[in-house]
């Protein structure tokens, strides 16, 4: 891609370092990042600058900063937006990961938590108090982004998405202004404010006593019964029971036996947040589905559900997202048919329970849009 050259008025805004208390990084200073994600590669336009904000006010910098140069603004926090919406070519990226604070109120089952943590900082850290609130599957995520987008991950059925957790939220909004936002305070902000109306600091969420769950990885072959039975089964489960079935071609991992590399199979991601004897009874249906080709489901503190994962993780998907009726045997041998003439894996979530308690938001999207999601 051409890389056309900064507009001058940002090469002043890299001039202008003393203006934020965080860090302005320009491509040619030695810490400008290029590393691992695609999104930044090296073929592509660098950002003109980075700002690693500190707080509020350099937020507000940086938007008054946006505002007068008037070139792109994108906005970072765990910067995994597979579309490449927290970066820019040419603009100016306003990076939230230095913004990382959380504080946990045990007695109200609430924290506030800085919008440059990720899934994982914030799970662990309230973990310690036996506490959870639920993001998606992977631990690097940033909060930012999935809580703003509705986050769809372990906890989904027992209580609903992420942002159903959200209980008010620090916005620096387009003029530079800061506002705690509520459901009673600007609640047309709090609750519409899904892109582009500002910058969110900070949010307080609700925590949940979740000490443990029953969960981790089930490894099953991909056949066209078991993967309908296993959609059956998640259907049928308790809402205690939240499943990702992703039926790919299995990893060559220490867990899986070497003659099973490469061949279809489902990789079930699952959490049972309840009892752990009732967790037991609930995932017994899924382990009769078929001989696992591994079970390493087991009873775990709620943080080890998201895995260590290698420093500058950006996995690179192309999702295609859409919802369904049912995935019986007839549609599962058309996703298998599919999967075997391709690199393509498939992700199956069965909703239902808290994720579905909260009504409709009208107005109604446009058709073009109804029946296409995001398939988290
Ligand atoms: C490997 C992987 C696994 C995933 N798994 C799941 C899953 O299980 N469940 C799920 O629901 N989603 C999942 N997602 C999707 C993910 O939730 C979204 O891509 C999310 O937007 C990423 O948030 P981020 O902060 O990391 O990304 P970013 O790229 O930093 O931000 C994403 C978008 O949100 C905006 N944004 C971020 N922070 C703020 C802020 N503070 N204020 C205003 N705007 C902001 C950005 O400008 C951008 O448009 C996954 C994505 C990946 C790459």
């Amino acid at each position: 891609m051409k890389i056309s050259p900064a507009p001058s008025s940002v090469v002043s805004i890299r001039a202008r370092r003393a203006d934020v208390r965080g860090r302005v990084i320009a491509p040619d200073d030695t810490d400008y990042e290029r590393g691992p994600n695609p999104l930044l590669r090296r073929d592509r336009a660098p950002a003109a600058a980075i700002v690693r904000v500190a707080d509020d006010a350099d937020v507000s910098r940086v938007l008054e900063l946006a505002r007068e140069s008037g070139v792109e603004l994108a906005v970072r926090s765990g910067c995994h937006s597979i579309a490449g919406h927290s970066v820019s070519e040419g603009g100016i990226v306003l990076d939230l990961r230095d913004m990382r604070a959380l504080g946990v109120d045990v007695e109200t089952g609430t924290a506030w938590a800085e919008t440059g943590l990720t899934a994982g900082d914030v799970t662990d850290a309230v973990g310690a108090h036996g506490l959870a609130v639920g993001f998606g599957d992977s631990r690097s995520v940033g909060i930012g982004g999935i809580t703003l987008g509705g986050g769809i991950g372990y906890l989904v059925r027992k209580y609903g998405l992420t942002i159903d957790d959200l209980l008010a939220a620090d916005v620096v909004i387009a003029d530079g202004e800061v506002r705690r936002v509520d459901a009673e305070t600007e609640p047309d902000l709090f609750r519409g404010g899904g892109g582009n109306f500002g910058v969110a600091t900070r949010f307080r969420f609700r925590l949940h006593k979740l000490d443990t769950v029953v969960g981790g990885v089930l490894l099953l072959p991909a056949t066209p019964d078991v993967i309908a039975g296993f959609v059956a089964e998640a259907e049928a489960a308790p809402e205690e029971l939240s499943t990702l079935a992703n039926v790919m071609p299995a990893p060559p991992m220490p867990f899986v036996p070497e003659k099973q590399h490469g061949r279809l199979a489902i990789m079930a991601l699952m959490a049972y947040a309840g009892a752990p004897e009732q967790g037991e009874r609930g995932l017994a249906p899924f382990r009769a589905l078929a001989t696992p080709i591994a079970d390493m489901l087991r009873l775990m503190p709620y943080p080890e559900i998201y895995p260590p994962e290698q420093e500058g993780s950006h996995p690179v998907a192309t999702p295609h997202t859409m919802f369904v009726e049912r995935i019986r045997d007839p549609e599962a041998e058309t996703i298998l048919e599919h999967l075997e003439r391709s690199t393509a894996m498939m992700g199956s979530r069965s909703f239902g329970s808290s994720a579905a308690r909260w009504p409709a938001c009208p107005p109604t999207p446009p058709r073009s849009r109804i029946g296409r999601a995001r398939s988290w």
